[in-house]
């Protein structure tokens, strides 16, 4: 079925992506719709409704930039804002810029074909209708795709299951229940704190301990007040840092600074709490000894944290690099620990072999329960995009060329696929960054880019072949420097069986990608080939 519309660009995906790109188009009157798979506006925030789900930046710059009004209108409650007030916040904007009308909820993406001739894309979706457009801006989010690794016997649960990227939106109820959460990372850490002071009894079956450092959240105060008065400087400075949020990067190496200084840093760092941690020493992901120091610290803070030496570690990470996986920033997931009704199952030592009709048997041991809670993360920066079958007009497609890693030039398009872009795409720094940075500079690169277009009278992009290869290589080279590569992440791949394992990111930092960004578009798009 063909709803015969045509559009000037379509955008796939209605996260902070989409909607900032839908609002840029239309303010300088492209014809855009946005087809989105869930039924409201948000993304992330509209999935991820697990108790305890919060930002790790802080939400002062965890937010949109674009327009000083909503900046100083805005208020948020507290230093790391938790889902219900993010969804609210995408909810505002879609309602003061107007964005609704153009999207269509509830509707997904599967199929997408270049033709050259009519130099336009022909968009199909799940209810058999096709569109067409000019250009297709894919903001279909980094982690979007639920990773469910298959666990046997899961089916025949006789309790509730749920996962934490699909939580239902009606809320559970978890007073009083005995309950296993299966996975320590972000999601995980954040579900535990928060579920540990309701259940009856909570089991954590751990494969990976994470590092984490404490947020030190708590209500926004005057931090918010100082914001709003300097606002556009905060946001200019953050463009330029390596994390698109303010952090101050220490210039120093760790291997060359005295013990009892380190120490010092380290602590201060840890009372301010947030992602600034790994950023006190500018070895720490080059050096693994400076590393070593900064994982033996945080270990050191998890053994004071826990009571029993032996979960504390158990708790403890030890077999990859710090900051190599996105940190967790918590709020008291340690002392969880402490009570009497949490108890950790590593399944290094006892693997989970079946789950059963009343339970979880891990190594000789079952384990009974109301409630199983999966927070086994994404398929990650490429998991949207190969959803999706998206074929160049001599019918190859993305997935076949991308089956031995992602290729792009710029992290914004990918050769062979004109008049395709991605926000935060792979080889962008995206997921290493405060993600509202990229986001956004990677909508306002494409919005100027289809100007350019339109203004010299072209209807054609696309990377060229040497640019895209280059850009592969820069990145492969890029994350070499550092010590990423050594962990078995997300950001490799390592956690999709079969997926190929290469490093996705940028590792070069957002001010630097900007200005690299920045000159490709002052030099005429340099690279692509325009048409
Ligand atoms: P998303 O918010 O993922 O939105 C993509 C949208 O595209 C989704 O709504 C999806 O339904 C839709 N979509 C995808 N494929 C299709 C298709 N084929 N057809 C139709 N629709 C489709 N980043 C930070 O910087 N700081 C944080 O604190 C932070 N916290 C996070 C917490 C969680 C629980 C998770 C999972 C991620 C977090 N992130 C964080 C990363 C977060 O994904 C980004 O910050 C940001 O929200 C991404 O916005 P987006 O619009 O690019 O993608
Ligand atoms: P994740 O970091 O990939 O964690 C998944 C967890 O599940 C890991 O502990 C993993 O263990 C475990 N796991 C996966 N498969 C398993 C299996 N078959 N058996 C046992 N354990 C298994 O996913 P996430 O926690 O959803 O976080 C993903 C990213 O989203 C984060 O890194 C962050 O960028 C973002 N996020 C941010 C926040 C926030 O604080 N704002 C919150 C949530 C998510 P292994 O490590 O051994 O694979």
């Amino acid at each position: 079925m063909s709803d015969h519309s045509d559009h000037d660009v379509i955008i796939i995906g209605a996260g902070f992506a989409g909607m900032y790109q839908l609002h840029r188009l239309r303010q300088l009157g492209y014809d855009t719709r946005v087809i989105e798979a869930g039924e409201d506006v948000g993304g992330t925030w509209y999935w991820n409704r697990y108790p305890g789900a919060r930002c790790d930046i802080e939400s002062i710059e965890y937010s949109y930039s674009f327009d000083p009004e909503l900046e100083q209108d805005w208020n948020w409650s507290e230093r790391y804002a938790a889902q219900p007030e993010l969804l609210s916040y995408a909810q505002h904007v879609a309602h003061r810029y107007d964005l609704r009308k153009h999207i269509t909820f509830n509707c997904r993406v599967e199929e997408m074909t270049w033709s050259d001739d009519a130099r336009r894309w022909t968009v199909t979706t799940d209810d058999g209708t096709s569109r067409t457009a000019q250009y297709v801006i894919a903001a279909t989010g980094c982690l979007s795709v639920p990773s469910r690794p298959q666990f046997e016997g899961l089916a025949d649960f006789k309790g509730e299951v749920y996962w934490t990227s699909r939580w239902p939106h009606e809320g559970v109820d978890l007073s009083g229940k005995r309950l296993a959460v299966i996975g320590t990372g972000s999601s995980g850490l954040q579900t535990i704190t928060a579920i540990a002071p309701v259940v009856d009894a909570l089991t954590v079956f751990q494969r990976t301990p994470s590092y984490a450092v404490p947020a030190h959240n708590g209500p926004i105060g005057e931090r918010l007040a100082d914001a709003k008065t300097r606002y556009h400087e905060i946001r200019e400075a953050s463009r330029m840092t390596r994390t698109g949020f303010q952090c101050n990067s220490g210039m120093r190496s760790l291997t060359e600074t005295e013990a009892e200084e380190v120490r010092r840093e380290f602590d201060a760092r840890w009372a301010d709490g947030g992602l600034c941690f790994p950023s006190a020493f500018k070895d720490i992901l080059r050096d693994m000894k400076a590393n070593d120091a900064a994982a033996e610290y945080v270990r050191g803070r998890i053994r004071e944290r826990v009571k029993d030496p032996e979960l504390a570690e158990k708790l403890s990470p030890r077999t990859y690099p710090i900051a190599s996986k996105r940190m967790c920033v918590d709020t008291g997931y340690f002392e969880v620990y402490n009570q009497d009704n949490v108890s950790l199952v590593d399944i290094n030592e006892q693997p989970i072999r079946r789950i059963t009709e009343r339970g979880i048997t891990a190594g000789d041991t079952p384990h009974e329960f109301d409630v199983i809670i999966l927070a086994t993360g994404f398929d990650a920066m490429t998991g949207a995009l190969n959803a999706i079958d998206i074929r160049s007009g001599d019918d190859r497609s993305l997935r076949e060329k991308w089956a031995h890693g992602p290729r792009t030039y710029l992290g914004l398009m990918s050769a062979g696929f004109p008049n395709l872009f991605m926000v935060t795409g792979p080889q962008s720094p995206s997921v290493l960054s405060n993600m509202m940075t990229s986001i956004e500079y990677h909508v306002d690169w494409i919005t100027r880019a289809l100007e350019y277009l339109r203004e010299h009278g072209l209807s054609r992009m696309e990377p060229a072949l040497d640019a895209e290869d280059n850009w592969v290589n820069t990145t492969n080279d890029l994350a070499a420097l550092t010590v990423m590569p050594q962990a078995a992440s997300w950001y490799m791949g390592a956690n999709i069986p079969g997926k190929q394992r290469v490093f996705m990111p940028f590792a070069g930092g957002v001010g630097t990608y900007k200005l690299i960004g920045d000159g490709v578009a002052v030099a005429h798009y340099h690279g692509f080939e325009l048409s």
